[in-house]
């Protein structure tokens, strides 16, 4: 009780110089650094109640001097920290869904910063000087580098299977096998969200095979959609059977109902022909003859979250002009981000200026040079670090080609006065948070996705972290 008494009042902290230093860098207003002040003294009470930090609150100018303290703390943990904050990836997981899965090449990041700081043509047809659409900002790329008659772009690639379920199955039956029912992070799962739109699921075949003759059979009056569903985040191996995509087509066009695939990642690079996974890529599933085609922006496609549906003009209108896609629908900055993304595509400069299909095209020689500037820099500058070059694996992530193993080098990271879990908090607590794995006690550096600028940084990390130890 006593010491609850030496706590100054709000007014008299508000007098106290520290208080009007930090209120006369006009970045914070009077009123939140109030709120901070009132917030750190109820702290202070309840553990002055509890009888904790006791020897901090011995005097009123050693509370006081906590405050201020805290306060600080506050007020630049508000000016230079975002809750969105940027990191540095050394995980070497390109499609890092926690961290943002893609980032965006230099050239989209231009046109979305140009996009927000003025007025753009994003429903404005610039000729005619009336109105436009944003569905055309994007469709004639993807129509050319897809082949597709017509496309439209929604919020993800969820927003896209809904889209299409609730515009073209609502109420009707929805075909699909037992081996597609998948669930992707994040539990968006296809029967839920079949459910969701009031299509009615009708499962067929068993979850290793499915035959021609399920489908075929399971055709009713009732059937509005067959669905497939790229199994891009797991793999059945062993006894399996899954019908050709060509029969699907003949068979669905035979029965005048649509089919439409949900391909998950979707590449539009061929990366299979460079010996990477077996993922077909959109232009060739469009040519098989899928009436429709949704994979997301934001997955090895490389570009801003979005959910991207190409197919047949027909079924693209009836999509574009349900009331959903305007609940779904994309804002001016993925636009400018994914036009940038799919010119580059269009020039084919996606292995070179694209991040995601650059770091994953990248090779463990590339990777070698990384960490071997990063070992002989901090081998230079500090003591106290044992460092160990291996050889090992990045993956692609995402849910994205689960069983692809990408070769890389790993350096593993030790240090005699830290354990790996301490060392990888503090490498989090870095001015940019440096994300690591942290296995068999060690922490492991992958520099496939660390750019050689960012190297520096961690870099600059090691060498002072290790000097303050
Ligand atoms: C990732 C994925 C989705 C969801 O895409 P988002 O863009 O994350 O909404 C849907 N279906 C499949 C098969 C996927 O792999």
């Amino acid at each position: 009780m006593e010491r609850l008494r030496l706590i100054p009042s709000i007014d008299s902290l508000q007098a106290d110089e520290s208080f009007n230093e930090l209120l006369q860098k006009e970045t914070v207003s009077r009123e939140l650094l109030t709120k901070w002040l009132k917030n750190i003294v109820e702290t202070m009470r309840q553990q002055i109640l509890q009888n904790q930090l006791t020897e901090l609150f011995a005097s009123e100018e050693e509370i006081v001097n906590y405050i201020m303290i805290e306060l600080t703390r506050r007020y630049e943990q508000f000016v230079e920290r975002n809750e969105l904050q940027p990191v540095i990836n050394a995980t070497g997981v390109v499609i890092h869904t926690n961290l943002g899965r893609s980032r965006l090449s230099e050239r989209a990041i231009e046109h979305v910063a140009k996009t927000a700081r003025g007025y753009a043509t994003l429903e404005y047809d610039i000729e005619l000087g009336t109105r436009g659409s944003r569905h055309s900002i994007v469709e004639e790329y993807l129509k050319q580098i897809t082949g597709a008659e017509a496309a439209i772009v929604v919020n993800n690639n969820a927003a896209a299977v809904y889209l299409v379920l609730k515009a073209l199955a609502e109420d009707k039956e929805v075909i699909v096998s037992r081996g597609e029912l998948v669930e992707i992070g994040g539990s968006f799962r296809i029967s839920e969200i079949m459910r969701l739109s009031d299509a009615k699921l009708v499962e067929i075949g068993t979850t290793n095979k499915t035959k021609l003759s399920d489908y075929a059979n399971a055709i009713t009056e009732e059937t509005g959609l067959i669905l497939k569903v790229y199994k891009s985040n797991f793999a059945i191996i062993g006894f399996t059977e899954e019908v050709d995509t060509e029969k699907l087509v003949h068979l669905s066009s035979e029965n005048n109902i649509p089919l439409y695939e949900d391909l998950g990642s979707g590449t539009l690079f061929d990366f299979k022909a460079k010996k990477i996974g077996s993922e077909p890529t959109v232009q060739e599933q469009v040519k098989k003859g899928i009436d429709l085609i949704s994979f997301s922006g934001d997955k090895l496609l490389g570009g801003p979250q979005a959910g991207i549906i190409v197919g047949k003009k027909q079924y693209i209108e009836r999509l574009k002009k349900h009331q959903l896609a305007r609940v779904l629908r994309v804002d001016k900055f993925t636009l400018a981000g994914l036009e940038a993304t799919l010119k580059t595509y269009l020039v084919n400069k996606e292995a070179a200026e694209i991040p995601t299909v650059r770091d994953i095209l990248l090779t463990e020689n590339e990777v070698y040079e990384r960490a071997q500037v990063f070992i002989h820099e901090v081998e230079t500058h500090v003591g106290g670090f044992s460092l160990t070059l291996k050889e090992g694996v990045s993956k692609v992530g995402g849910g994205t080609m689960p069983v692809v193993d990408l070769p890389t080098y790993i350096v593993e990271v030790a240090h005699n006065l830290l354990s790996s879990n301490d060392l990888a908090e503090k490498l989090r607590d870095w001015r940019i948070p440096i994300i690591v794995r942290v296995k068999n006690e060690a922490v492991q550096l992958d520099f496939r996705t660390v750019t050689d600028e960012e190297l520096q940084t961690v870099i600059e990390a090691f060498v002072e972290l290790g000097k303050n130890l």
